[in-house]
């Protein structure tokens, strides 16, 4: 099913394509291939194809359907629409350049003399609107831009290209020279818009209602971790049915004054039991300390998940290497017991500055003693510590786990210690496809 469902999409797209490429070698006014001003035409229409189609794959990418998340993970797929992101303005520009250089010679004219006369066709200005707010949205997302924004106003910003794709579709459906000319084309163009958005309709707004309606979550309790962190405990109906894994992560809304707004991702910081689920929270800015003050128990929680495929189905061995470092131990924390459960050896390194940052130092110890595991604190800022100093690196995974090259790694961290990490595995020879990562960031 989930095959199938993964190929609706790139076979819908083969298809238009296919009936753009007839449309332009046989439709009136002839085929377009034939000469360069016809090229134009037929190219750009397809770079508006393109636009559209890209726009519709992006939402699907980040519509956390259930039949695409679980194949790629979705802080991958968030990368992909990242990347995919940065390649539509240049269809969007394409496409009106072309077909106005098509005008302008068949016409005669000049190109802006002829730009001036198209931007008078019916839904054009509104389609001229809607691809400047599609790229104002791009650049928002832009590294450099998105460094310096605060994340609900560039999250926000996204709401643009919702506005851009909505002002877009009267202009295709107006003026698409192939969805007027081929009702094929037209409905197979349809059922792309239709599949993209109920996948997102259903993934962001109508499952985690759902779920609210069958499990109706709420916070059970609050308990402090360290003076920067907390867990927070959600309960509800029937919870041994939620499909959720250690490792796993939702996206939680709070239904409480002041938190309806935001949705945040954290981790499952304990192996769920079928009754609770535990989510730990470092107090980092404003949503998450606002968590820490006024969030209490009682609050129902929408929950948009769980997702993530940073699991124990990735630790093809019997043995693990788990490597965490501050606030990342939450999904680590998880997965350590849940590999203890299935038989399996890990071994941990734990990353933190001072010993008051250790999160579930407790937790860890016991689950030492419960045998299958052993933990290692390593701390960069604290000189009278007696155990491990300095950052994970590769002397150090090299010294406290020798047996290294026969462990899947999980690793969870800030990302400049993922990826050092990552490298330094790397360079130790471990493969690939063995180091799996969470990445605190969508
Ligand atoms: C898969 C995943 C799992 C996570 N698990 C945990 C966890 O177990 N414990 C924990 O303390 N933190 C976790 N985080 C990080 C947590 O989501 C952010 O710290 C929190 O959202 C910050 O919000 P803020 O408003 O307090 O801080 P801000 O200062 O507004 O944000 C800090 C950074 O957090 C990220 N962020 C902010 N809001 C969101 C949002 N709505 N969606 C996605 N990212 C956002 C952005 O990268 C932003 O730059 C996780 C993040 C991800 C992506």
């Amino acid at each position: 099913m989930k095959k199938i469902l993964m190929s609706l999409f790139p076979l819908g797209l083969l298809a238009v394509i296919g009936f753009w490429a007839l449309d332009c070698a046989g439709a009136p006014p002839g085929n377009m291939f034939r000469d360069a001003s016809g090229l134009l035409l037929a190219f750009g229409r397809l770079a508006g194809i393109l636009a559209a189609a890209g726009i519709l794959a992006q939402l699907l990418l980040v519509s956390r359907a259930k039949w695409l998340e679980p194949l790629f993970g979705l802080d991958r797929l968030t990368k992909a629409h990242h990347v995919m992101g940065l390649a539509i303005p240049l269809a969007l520009v394409s496409h009106p350049v072309l077909i106005t250089l098509h005008h302008a010679r068949q016409a005669d004219l000049p190109f802006l003399a002829q730009y001036k006369a198209v931007l008078g066709w019916e839904d054009a200005p509104a389609a001229l609107a809607g691809a400047f707010l599609v790229i104002i949205a791009v650049i928002m997302s832009l590294p450099a831009v998105r460094r310096r924004l605060n994340y609900e106003i560039w999250h926000t910003s996204h709401l643009f290209l919702y506005a851009g794709l909505g002002l877009a579709v009267g202009h295709q459906l107006e003026l698409g020279g192939d969805i007027n000319g081929n009702p094929y084309f037209a409905w197979t163009w349809y059922a792309l818009y239709l599949f993209a958005l109920a996948n997102l309709a259903w993934g962001r707004v109508l499952n985690p209602l759902r779920l609210y309606r069958r499990h109706r979550f709420v916070v059970n309790k609050i308990l402090p971790e360290t003076t920067e962190v907390e867990s927070i405990w959600i309960t509800g109906r029937e919870m041994a049915s939620l499909p959720a894994q250690a490792g796993q992560f939702a996206l939680l809304r709070f239904w409480a004054p002041g938190f309806k707004a935001q949705a945040h991702p954290f981790s499952i910081s304990k192996a769920p039991d079928g009754r609770r689920l535990r989510f730990t929270i470092k107090k980092l800015g404003d949503f998450t300390t606002r968590v820490h003050h006024s969030l209490r128990p009682g609050a129902p929680v929408l929950i948009d998940g769980p997702h993530g495929v940073f699991t124990e189905k990735k630790c093809l061995g019997d043995k693990a290497l788990l490597i965490a470092g501050g606030i990342g131990i939450t999904p680590i924390r998880s997965l350590a017991e849940r590999l203890q459960a299935a038989g399996k050896h890990s071994v941990l390194l734990y990353s933190n500055c001072a010993q008051k940052d250790i999160v579930f130092r407790q937790e860890l110890a016991e689950l030492e003693r419960n045998g299958g595991f052993s933990a290692h604190h390593v701390l960069s800022a604290e000189p009278d510590w007696q155990g491990e100093k300095g950052y994970v690196d590769a002397g150090l995974i090299k010294r406290l786990v020798p047996d290294f090259a026969e462990r899947d790694a999980f690793l969870c961290g800030p990302p400049p210690m993922t990826s050092s990490v990552k490298a330094a595995l790397l360079g130790l020879g471990v493969a690939e496809s063995r180091i799996h990562f969470e990445i605190f960031a969508l």
